[in-house]
Order: C-alpha cells, then sequence, then structure tokens
C-alpha cells in the first residue's frame, strides 16, 4: 500500500524534478516506512540523504501530503536494505523559509577546492569577483553550462566567501525548483507577503538551475518581480543554467532579455589538463584518508583521457576506485582500474577508426582527405595531418608503424614526430588546443 502511493508521488515528482535529477536522486530512493508524519527512505550513503533533503525535501512532503499522505518530514535509512545499521534523521526544512544560507551549502563547495583550467577560468574569475561583495559590477551574473560542470560548486564558493567576509550581507542560494515551491506554498498558505519580503531583503540571490522555471508561467511572474526589485535596488544576482538564456525554451522574453542584461559566462567542458588537475586534487584528498594507498603511475591519465562526460561522473569513479581498493587491500594498478570501474568506463569504449578520425580531421579543416593523408607538405595539410596522427595514437591501439602507413605509408619517426609537436603545440597554442580537444569530443560521441 505505501509502496503504491510513493510510486504515486514519484510519477509526479518526475515532471517537476527534472529528468537527470529524477534518475540521480528520486527513482533511487525507496520508501521505507511510513509512520508518526514521518516518511523515511532507504539511501545508500549519507550524502544521497543530504542532497535529497536539501534539494527535493520540500518537494517530496508537498507531493505526499497532495497524494494523500500529510507528513511533516522526511528521514533517511542508510545502508543497503536490511543491512542498514546507522538511521539518519535529517528534518526537511520548515516551508516557511528562514533566512541563514549555512544549512543549504555544501562544505566543500568552496574556492579552495575548485580546480581551475581553461574551460572554466573566466567563470572562477567572475564567480571569484562577486564574492568580494564590492559593488556590484555586472548584474546579474549568470553562469551556464552542462551538467556537472561545476556551476553549483561556484555558486556554493560565492556564498561561503561572502559568508566568512562580508557576514553581515544577506546571501541566499535556493534552486530554481526551491523557489518554484516555496512560491506554490506561501499562496497556498496566504503567506506572500512573507514570501516578497524574504527575497526582497537579500543583499546577494543566487537562483540555481532557472531552467526549471521553464513553463512554470507564475512562478516566472514572481521571479521576474523579484529580480527586478533587486536589480533596481543593486543588489547582486547570480543566475545557473544549463544552456543559455536565449536557448531557454518556454522562459518569457522579457526574463531572458533580462538575464542577458549582465554577464553571461559559459562554462566549457573539461579538457584533459582540467580533468587531470580535478583529480589530482581529489587523489590528495584520498590519500589523507588511505595514507597506504598505492596508485599506480598512469592511471589518473587513463581516467582523465576515458572519463570525459562530467566532472560528477569523473569524481564517482575516483571515489569507487579508491574504496574498493582500500576494502580488497590492494594496489591500484591499471587493471584494477579497469576491472572496477568497466561499466563507467564501458559508456566510451567504442572503437575508433583511423579512417573515422582522418575523415572527422579533413571535415574540420575543410581539406580532401587525400590531401590529408597525400604526399604534400604544406602547412595547411601538414598541421591537420599530424593531428589526425595524434589522435589516432590516442585513441585507437595501433602502432605507429601501423598509423604510418594509413597516412600514405609514412615512416614511423614521421608519426612520432607529429605526435610529438602536437603535444607541443596544445600546451603553447590554444587555438590547436581548442581544435584537439573539439575532435577528440566529435571522435568519442
Ligand atoms: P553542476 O551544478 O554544473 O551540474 P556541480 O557544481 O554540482 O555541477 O559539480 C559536480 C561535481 O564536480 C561536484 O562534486 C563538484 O565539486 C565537482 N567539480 C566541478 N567542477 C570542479 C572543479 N573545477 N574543481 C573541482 N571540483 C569540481
Ligand atoms: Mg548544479
Amino acid at each position: 500500500m505505501t509502496n503504491e502511493l510513493w510510486e504515486q508521488v514519484r510519477e509526479t515528482l518526475k515532471s517537476t524534478v527534472g529528468r537527470n535529477n529524477y534518475t540521480n536522486w528520486i527513482e533511487p530512493l525507496e520508501l521505507h516506512s511510513l509512520e508518526d508524519g514521518v516518511a523515511a527512505f532507504q539511501v545508500p550513503t549519507q550524502f544521497m540523504g543530504n542532497y535529497v533533503s536539501r534539494n527535493f525535501g520540500e518537494q517530496i512532503i508537498f507531493e505526499m501530503g497532495r497524494n494523500g499522505a500529510p507528513i511533516k518530514r522526511i528521514s533517511f535509512v542508510i545502508g543497503r536494505s536490511q543491512a542498514s545499521k546507522a538511521v539518519e534523521t535529517i528534518a526537511a526544512k520548515p516551508i516557511a523559509p528562514k533566512q541563514d544560507t549555512g544549512g543549504d551549502l555544501d562544505d566543500r563547495f568552496t574556492f579552495d577546492h575548485f580546480v581551475v583550467g581553461k574551460p572554466n577560468e573566466l567563470a572562477h574569475a567572475a564567480a571569484k569577483r562577486v564574492a568580494e561583495g564590492e559593488a556590484v559590477t555586472f548584474n546579474p551574473l549568470f553562469l551556464y553550462g552542462g551538467v556537472g560542470l561545476g556551476k553549483t560548486h561556484l555558486m556554493h564558493a560565492i556564498a561561503h566567501e561572502l559568508r566568512d567576509k562580508q557576514p553581515h550581507l544577506n546571501v541566499l542560494y535556493i534552486s530554481a525548483e526551491q523557489f518554484m515551491y516555496r512560491f506554490i506554498t506561501s499562496l497556498r498558505d496566504k503567506r506572500m507577503m512573507d514570501f516578497k519580503q524574504l527575497f526582497r531583503s537579500v543583499d546577494v540571490l543566487m537562483v540555481d538551475d532557472i531552467q526549471f522555471m521553464a513553463g512554470k508561467e507564475s512562478t516566472q511572474e514572481e521571479f521576474f518581480h523579484t529580480f527586478n526589485a533587486l536589480i533596481d535596488a543593486r543588489k547582486q544576482i547570480i543566475i545557473s543554467a544549463d544552456r543559455a538564456p536565449g536557448e531557454i525554451r518556454a522562459l518569457e522574453e522579457r526574463i531572458k532579455s533580462r538575464l542577458q542584461s549582465g554577464l553571461v559566462v559559459d562554462m566549457h567542458p573539461t579538457d584533459f589538463e582540467l580533468r587531470l588537475g580535478i583529480l589530482q586534487s581529489k587523489e590528495d584528498y584520498y590519500r589523507a584518508q588511505y595514507p597506504d594507498l598505492v596508485i599506480h603511475e598512469g592511471v589518473l591519465e587513463f581516467l582523465a583521457h576515458r572519463i570525459s562526460s562530467n566532472i560528477r561522473v569523473l569524481e564517482g569513479a575516483l571515489t569507487r576506485l579508491f574504496a574498493f581498493a582500500s576494502l580488497v587491500g590492494r594496489e591500484i594498478t591499471m587493471e584494477l582500474t579497469q576491472d572496477c570501474l568497466a561499466d563507467i568506463l564501458k559508456t566510451s569504449d567504442r572503437k575508433i577508426t583511423i579512417e573515422e578520425i582522418q575523415r572527422k580531421v579533413s571535415d574540420h579543416y575543410n581539406i580532401r582527405l587525400s590531401d590529408l593523408i597525400g604526399p604534400k607538405r604544406l602547412r595547411v595539410y601538414a598541421r591537420p595531418r599530424q593531428i589526425a596522427m595524434y589522435l589516432a595514437k590516442q585513441h585507437t591501439n595501433r602502432s605507429l608503424p601501423e598509423i604510418g602507413r594509413r597516412f600514405g605509408k609514412r615512416d614511423h619517426t614521421t608519426v612520432m614526430h607529429g605526435v610529438k609537436r602536437v603535444t607541443d603545440l596544445i600546451q603553447n597554442d590554444s587555438q590547436i588546443a581548442d581544435d584537439v580537444e573539439l575532435l577528440r569530443r566529435a571522435i568519442e560521441h
């Protein structure tokens, strides 16, 4: 009976939290018990419980109520099915908003823990500037980029820093979903004055994942008024979304244009360097936890190479790897890595052929395939050729002589030279680095 109810609630949540959130956070929740106005859910980790509580607690409570099971709060049972011992209780946030930001922030999402690389350096610099809390220079700051690229991390970092350095400022971080639910519940409870007052009284307002407001007209309307009131009062606003303002469908034009009126910063997909940097910083963190662990040369590079989808997946892979190695007391070798992460690696395990690389490269540079492979030594052909060789070396397991053969019977030393040249250029020529990164993504997908 209770499970049916949960199924039903889960179904309604599917449409309100967005597909990714649903798959990652809501679908895995199992209703453990429903007693005394408390719904307890089984979750594998404490982190998951915290995350769900923080981001979806209110919505779960709200939807449970609408489906005939009014509850006061939700709690979490940590662990897998019967094995669960520790019972953690996390009270959902009260419906009436509190003004402190502290509880909502992830402690690890600070500037110190944010690795800066080319794809995110502008976003980082803008976030840093805003975090100084000085006179507003660009308003709003709009950060956008794909899933897991660090938008939430940066926003939390801003809030942490402001809280430390400018404690008198009233900083409010909220997800667009929370904004929506607070708005709806305030309407329902006839507490709109409180709602308006809360949002009009902040010095810095951050709204995460604004794309969730798409199609929610009354919420947009209220947001628009809040937004204008704060901008007029020269209060800083920071917004994030998974795409550029103009690309968010079912968002009112006037809101789009307002969102574009400040600084719009694109967080680019990660590149190899950044991924490696992040892995190295996490490695330091894990080393403190598992001092005896041995990690073999090349493992981090391998992961940075193979897991390019997003940073969350990359982190998850490393966490699993370290946990596994420490549990079984083994060194982290390449082999262990491949076994332990087989499922994650498989998705990016498509066989890539040299022909495919050659085609993509010649398309990219708009030259003929025959010229890419042929004998001409002009720079317009030679550079793309070297890049294609480099990619062939990186993405296939062909040997240098074999690659040479496929490039018009060239010698393996020519290939070696080409690979080396491109490796150097990636360091020193950002145009080439971008080209290679673009091509790499085109090849992998
Ligand atoms: P988004 O909000 O863009 O989907 P998050 O901010 O939640 O992404 O980031 C996903 C995960 O990746 C978080 O655990 C975050 O700490 C980590 N992460 C993202 N970017 C970086 C970075 N530049 N340095 C270190 N960790 C990062
Ligand atoms: Mg986020």
